[in-house]
């Protein structure tokens, strides 16, 4: 991770923990961490929780003054109207979220979500002042089939076209089989997509986004491997899934140095 650009460590909780579950993890994570160097602002965590744990958990940040950032899962290509259980960007912007995961691996495979639905989903969360997490990575067969990056710099380079120079984007590159696996990638490979994928937001957005562009990576994240993926230049910070439902576990990422 590159000095100029603050580290990001995120949890995706995906679809554990109901909105009184919520406040109790919050909580413990706080306590956990309130001698880490988050509260000095080297290190920004984000907290993604499921939407009906959202207004909770924004009450409870701002009641307690915690420094964590806020973000949802998903968002809806619409911001309001007749599209039965969706939920807009507006709303979500009204509870305070910072940032918004779109097209998780998980999205795209069990909601069918497009690369064009993604970057239409990009761009509502723009229209909002969301910041988007864009998520990107090849599954086992694009591996064997295309090597590592091909995949994810096309997924990445269809969600950023067209997009203004300078746009403030998340990136996160998560290997399909690396999520949920115990099998991380290496930080190796790890580095040589995220250097590809920042080479790409280069491209899209011009050199001064991409130099300020956090480029995430996720799959198996733990503590016990999160220090080898900081060392690498072009790795900014983790999105971590089974991981960030353990309090010790994800503060102890959270203090990865
Ligand atoms: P995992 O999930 O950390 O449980 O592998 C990562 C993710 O899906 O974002």
């Amino acid at each position: 991770a590159a000095v100029t650009r603050t580290p990001l460590i995120a949890g995706n909780w995906k679809m554990n923990l109901d909105h009184l579950q919520a406040v109790a993890f919050i909580q413990k994570l706080h306590w956990t961490l309130r001698d880490a160097k988050h509260e000095n602002g080297s290190v920004e965590v984000a907290v993604f929780p499921p939407f009906t744990d959202l207004r909770t958990v924004q009450t409870l940040l701002d009641a307690d003054k915690i420094p964590f950032a806020l973000g949802a899962q998903d968002l809806s290509v619409h911001d309001s109207g007749a599209y039965t259980g969706e939920v807009s960007g507006v709303f979500l912007a009204k509870l305070r979220c910072r940032y918004v995961i779109i097209g998780h691996s998980e999205r795209r495979e069990y909601h069918a979500e497009s690369d064009d639905v993604v970057a239409a989903k990009v761009r509502a969360a723009l229209r909002h002042e969301l910041v988007p997490v864009i998520c990107v990575g090849e599954t086992a067969e694009d591996l064997e089939a295309h090597g590592a990056s091909a995949v994810p710099v096309a997924q990445l380079k269809t969600a950023l076209d067209g997009l203004p120079a300078g746009t403030e984007i998340v990136v996160a590159y998560e290997p399909v089989w690396a999520i949920g696996s115990g099998q991380a990638a290496t930080p190796e490979q790890a580095q040589d997509v995220c250097a590809k994928l920042r080479a790409v937001v280069a491209d899209a957005l011009g050199a001064d986004a991409a130099a300020a562009t956090r480029i995430l990576y996720g799959g198996s994240v733990k503590a016990a491997n999160i220090a080898g993926f900081m060392r690498e230049p072009d790795v900014d910070g983790a999105l971590v899934g089974g991981a960030s439902l353990l309090v010790d576990e994800f503060a102890a990422i959270v203090r990865y140095q």
